[in-house]
């Protein structure tokens, strides 16, 4: 067989650049709930870490119930791109109701296997009018945690997960920009919950993951997500904690983003591999850092 000549450009052309953004596809909770499993064998946490994994198997039911959604009109969202805004404002006051419905399916489901504190707080969200489940929404998406039904916290956020991934997942990459900043989700506004270094065809490239929508963005490593320095930047690991999972510090703002190796474990996962590794959290506190990635699952609740 003749070899092919290659033509000008084709040698730069051969493989497709990797993608700044990766807006999310399908339901990643069933790999999260089959994550959390794995993690929860002979941890001290483990009883927490099943009850997430009970949570993640409903959000994986009612985002597959979910129907598609109504995303802003083409001209809002062409807008949004051009004054560097988030497609989705997360904190927007008009956010839809299909969280409603599927908070309502997820806490159904997890209900038995709730601690008594927690299905305290189902049955209060359960007899919650439309207004009150608004404000928890908007006084959770605010991190207003001061304020707030702590133990209804996980139900919430696991809804408002589900409803914006769905929004997220029928976006087109055109649709969304960078924004001015790094340290915030270009598709909805969240903040990341933890960065990943992903394998294949974006081998060696790091990208942080949204807290509340799912999708990926992609930062350069060896720089601080949250003030962008990139001097004082340093990585700590627990010598007997998962070789995958570390914690970037930075020594300008004081604060830290977990990071995680899928080169080192391809199934970890930004939100079980964060829960489980709050040892490091402890060790990172006691340095003095402060936590800069958002877990909604953190938040005090039903345990
Ligand atoms: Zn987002
Ligand atoms: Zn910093």
């Amino acid at each position: 067989m003749p070899t092919p000549i290659l033509q000008p450009g084709e040698i730069e052309a051969g493989a497709p650049p990797a993608p700044w953004l990766k807006l999310p596809e399908g339901s990643a909770f069933a790999d999260r709930a089959a994550r959390l499993e794995s993690l929860a064998a002979g941890h001290a946490l483990a009883d927490y870490l099943r009850f997430v994994a009970a949570l993640s198997r409903a959000q994986h039911e009612a985002y597959t119930r979910m129907p598609a959604l109504t995303l802003p009109r083409a001209d809002l969202l062409a807008q949004r791109r051009a004054h560097a805004m988030p497609p989705l404002d997360a904190t927007a006051q008009a956010r839809g109701t299909a969280w409603r419905v599927a908070l309502q399916q997820i806490v159904a489901a997890v209900n038995d296997a709730a601690p008594p504190p927690a299905q305290a707080a189902i049955a209060r969200l359960q007899s919650a009018d439309d207004g009150a489940l608004e404000a928890l929404a908007a006084t959770l998406l605010r991190q207003d945690c001061d304020d707030f039904d702590r133990a209804a916290a996980p139900f919430v956020a696991a809804a408002l997960q589900v409803q914006a991934r769905r929004l997220a997942s029928q976006l087109g990459a055109h649709q969304v920009g960078r924004l001015e900043t790094a340290s915030l989700c270009p598709v909805c506004g969240s903040p990341p919950v933890a960065s990943t270094v992903h394998v294949g065809g974006e081998y060696g490239l790091r990208y942080l993951s949204c807290a509340l929508c799912g999708s990926e963005w992609n930062e350069v490593r060896i720089k601080c997500s949250s003030c962008a320095s990139t001097k004082g930047i340093a990585y700590y690991g627990i010598a007997s904690g998962a070789p995958a999972v570390k914690a970037e510090t930075c020594d300008a703002c004081h604060s830290y983003l977990k990071i995680l190796y899928l080169e080192k474990d391809p199934a970890a996962d930004p939100v079980a591999d964060d829960l489980a590794s709050l040892a490091l959290d402890l060790l990172l506190d006691e340095q003095g850092y402060q936590r800069s990635g958002l877990n909604y699952f953190l938040i005090p609740g039903p345990t």
